[in-house]
């Protein structure tokens, strides 16, 4: 444990520094004048909330995108990789969030096959299988791993592959070792395991970089913290001088003041809940929890990116399947396998992906509209183009929805309008609970207050709402209760006109 006694402050222990980067895409100032420093024999995070520039931050470093402006020093002499592999030849490793292997070749080919990377699988054949099994064996034993190396890789679990991964990004002379969120995809075990690999590492010097979103972790493992805030460096700090409040302070740029924890009691609508979730979870992305939404009520999701939060919406929804616990719908237990079973029980969901998951750019705004009525309808009673008509103008009407007619092409909508046509489609299908992932997401902010306001209306005559958004002022100004999430676990529940601090507050308790 010798590492452990390192002064980490000493700057002749900076291995990887980056002054004054600046980089900007079309519109953005990803980064803008970032200083950065990466010492041996340490483990440090990289923090920031979605958009802050981590990635891009990650991807000036290893050669994917040179800065516009500033430089890069390893070992203190200015570098200019132009690509990961010259990263990866000066000794910068970098193993990315989706860890890119063949899992229909061994563990020793993927080691081997990735340590060349510009010579290709065809010159596996032509090597020395022994000599190849031995360095891959020798590669994992720097990682604590014993597998038969000649088995195929796609035998293994997902930790196993990851490790595999960080074994073939580790040349024998990497000094510095770069992950992008490399626990998204692991259980608690499988994480324990990769950062007991991780301070293996660190304390035989290699110098490490990793973001995460989960902030348990990032306290389990970190020895030092860069926060990054809208493409700028907010500072860099050792873990000890950065508890959990100051963090997400710094993260989110606003102070969270000692009083703001106190609450009066939740004014909670009577009656049964219309939805009731015991214990529901998925192993890998929501630990079971418990909540219930009654008619009228808007509950707000509150948490951090990689909080759960989404995940809890696609379990709802059905588009993904809880391996545990039971779903009651006006106190009747039911399943929801699909989104069929969801939308027939009258659940409705606006997804966060609004060009994605969202809508049919080809489609008009009436065909849009109507998309989810119809598929709950079927397709033998199918809506005349007059019905459909109908339906579309009665919503282009009542949300306010800017468009020529119901027969223009959806595309030529504005954001703001084709998320009210979202929300249009789901309400057609006259839900009893609507789910709502960042439905303002992208939208300017006169768009933002009509759906916000439209929303609290549904909600008052009787909708059931689960309000998912990033922006914490949002969620506590409409909700009636605010459902805390953090690390993919239910952590608690706020009141009405709870504040953002509070929100914040809970989710920096850390235990
Ligand atoms: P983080 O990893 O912290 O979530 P990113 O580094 O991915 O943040 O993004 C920082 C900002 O730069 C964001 O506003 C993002 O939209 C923008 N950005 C990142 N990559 C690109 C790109 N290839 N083209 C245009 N904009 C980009
Ligand atoms: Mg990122």
């Amino acid at each position: 444990m010798a590492a452990s006694t390192i002064d980490r402050n000493r700057t002749d222990l900076v291995v990887l520094e980056a002054r004054g980067l600046t980089r900007r895409f079309t519109g953005v100032l990803a980064l803008s004048n970032v200083d950065f420093r990466l010492r041996a024999g340490e483990v440090h995070a990289l923090m920031g909330q979605n958009g802050a520039g981590k990635s891009t931050l990650i991807k000036a470093l290893t050669g994917v995108y040179p800065p516009d402006a500033g430089e890069l020093l390893l070992d203190g002499r200015a570098i200019h990789p132009r690509s990961p592999a010259e990263a990866q030849a000066l000794g910068i490793s970098t193993v990315y969030q989706e860890v890119n292997l063949c899992p229909n070749l061994s563990v020793a080919e993927n080691i081997y096959a990735g340590r060349h990377p510009r010579k290709g699988a065809a010159q596996l054949w032509r090597i020395d299988r022994a000599r190849m099994h031995r360095d891959a064996r020798a590669l994992l034993a720097r990682l604590n791993l014993d597998i038969d190396v000649g088995s195929l890789l796609g035998r293994h679990s997902v930790a196993v592959q990851q490790m595999v991964a960080i074994a073939r990004a580790l040349g024998t002379e990497s000094k510095v070792l770069i992950l992008d969120e490399p626990t998204s995809s692991l259980d608690e075990e499988e994480v324990a395991r990769l950062f007991a690999v991780l301070r293996q590492l660190r304390d035989q010097g290699m110098a490490i970089l990793f973001v995460t979103h989960f902030l348990e972790q990032m306290y389990a493992i970190s020895d030092r913290i860069t926060v990054l805030r809208n493409g700028r460096r907010v500072g860099e700090y050792l873990k000890a001088e950065l508890p959990p409040a100051a963090l997400i302070a710094a993260m989110v740029g606003r102070e969270l003041s000692a009083e703001a924890g106190r609450h009066e009691a939740a004014g909670v609508a009577d009656g049964p809940p219309l939805l009731a979730a015991g214990g529901i979870g998925r192993r890998g992305q929501l630990h079971p929890i418990d909540i219930a939404l009654r008619r009228g009520e808007v509950v707000g999701v509150g948490g951090l990116l990689g909080s759960g939060r989404t995940e809890l919406a696609r379990l709802l929804f059905g588009l993904d399947r809880s391996d545990s616990g039971t779903l009651q719908v006006d106190g009747q237990p039911v399943r929801i396998d699909s989104p069929i079973d969801a939308i027939r029980l009258g659940l409705a969901m606006c997804p966060e992906e609004r060009k994605h998951d969202g809508i049919v750019a080809e489609l008009s705004v009436r065909e849009n509209i109507v998309l989810a009525l119809q598929a709950r309808l079927g397709l033998r009673k199918f809506l005349s183009v007059g019905r459909q008509q109908e339906i579309a103008e009665r919503y282009v009407e009542s949300l306010g929805i800017k468009t020529a007619g119901t027969d223009m092409p959806i595309a030529f909508l504005s954001g703001g309008n084709q998320q009210k046509a979202l929300l249009a489609r789901w309400l057609a299908t006259d839900p009893r609970l609507m789910i709502l992932d960042e439905p303002t997401r992208g939208i300017d902010v006169a768009a933002k207050q009509e759906i916000m306001a439209e929303i609290l209306a549904l909600a008052r005559a009787g909708l059931a709402v689960l309000f998912i958004s990033s922006e914490m002022d949002e969620v506590v100004r409409i909700a009636d209760r605010v459902v805390v999430l953090r690390d993919r676990r239910k952590i608690g529940e706020l009141p009405a006109n709870c504040s953002e601090q509070a929100v914040y507050h809970l989710i920096a308790a850390v235990q």
